[in-house]
């Protein structure tokens, strides 16, 4: 009897102090956090990141470095660390990597990095490519807004949001990179060098979420063009993609397609953009993308062009899904392997 009217005190004075905390401030929900990725906000920034002044963003050159400036100075300005630690936020890929670039120069990945409250040791690595193809020889700039400006600004919006739940003290539970590769256009080779010179070891990398094109609608999806390309998702671990299925179908409307999952699709998709330097060493991985179309690598892929309100709902599935892969209880292993 004694120790049920000690219970009975304890429970009552628990209720009312959470009630009273409850009543002083709403607790922030990762759909609270998911509602600060704005298509307003990728669109601002696409025009400038896939502006005239970046020259194409061809590996290496001057315009490419304008691109790389843009991301750190964004970072800065949210109060996101470097991956290296201190103001340094690139990782350099000298020249001589680069062996496909006809004028060799040094070229530089983009990591920021917020460290996860429980398992910080566990890495999430969110990535588009930096780079674009450049100018042509008349110099018209090919602006690259889908190839990827739009996954580019879409990770500035997912760090922001991260950023604000770090604030509030709803940080993520594991660690978040935020990858920006170079030199993709002309071969992988960013994604390639980050996972042969890892800043974090591979062997604690949970899993990479990569974004290449998310801002267009594929032609044969004119008619039903609320929907997103998933692919590799299944490839190394069953839990992904279960997770990723389960976090479209709770907070997303959009129709999750793999039709370039199928192992036996001839664009081989899988292979083509920098989440494969992640599979290929056991990470798990997804692709996010929304096909090809009328205006890839052309200089036409101008920032007019996007689907800026589609663009935001991509954004948002992902961000969802980082949040969940980073937050839950159980790490993410590759269970097919
Ligand atoms: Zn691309």
């Amino acid at each position: 009897m004694k120790y049920y009217i000690i219970a009975m005190l304890v429970f009552t004075s628990v209720a009312s102090s959470s009630a009273q905390k409850a009543a002083i401030q709403k607790q922030n929900t990762v759909e609270d956090y998911a509602a600060t990725i704005t298509s307003n906000e990728l669109k601002e920034m696409l025009y400038i990141y896939a502006g005239d002044d970046m020259r194409g963003r061809m590996t290496g050159s001057k315009g490419q470095k304008l691109a790389v400036n843009y991301l750190k100075d964004f970072y800065i300005a949210q109060g996101i660390e470097s991956a290296l630690g201190g103001d340094n936020y690139f990782q350099k890929v000298p020249a001589e990597y680069l062996r496909r670039l006809k004028e060799p120069a040094d070229s530089e990945n983009v990591v920021a990095f917020i460290e996860g409250s429980e398992f910080p040791e566990e890495i999430i690595v969110l990535s588009a490519h930096l780079d674009h193809v450049g100018v042509d020889d008349k110099g018209n700039v090919f602006n690259g807004a889908d190839d990827d400006g739009s996954g580019t600004v879409a990770m500035l919006e997912m760090a922001e949001a991260f950023q604000r739940a770090v604030k509030e003290g709803n940080g993520p539970k594991r660690s978040i990179l935020f990858l920006h590769v170079t030199g993709e256009e002309i071969g992988l080779y960013g994604s390639r060098y980050y996972t042969e010179n890892p800043i974090f070891p591979l062997a604690n990398t949970v899993c990479n979420l990569n974004t290449d094109m998310i801002g267009r609608i594929d032609p044969d999806k004119a008619d039903t063009p609320n929907y997103i390309y998933l692919i590799g998702s299944d490839k190394l671990s069953q839990e992904l993609h279960d997770v990723s299925a389960q976090v479209a179908k709770t907070y997303s409307d959009l129709e999750i397609d793999y039709t370039y999952n199928d192992e036996n699709d001839p664009n081989r998709f899988y292979y083509r953009s920098d989440h494969y330097n992640f599979a290929k060493n056991n990470i798990p991985v997804i692709f996010y993308f929304n096909g090809v179309h009328e205006d890839y690598h052309k200089i036409s892929d101008t920032p007019d062009k996007i689907a800026y309100d589609l663009m935001e709902k991509r954004t948002k599935l992902i961000f969802h899904t980082a949040w969940e892969v980073a937050n839950r209880e159980k790490r993410i292993t590759a269970d097919k392997l």
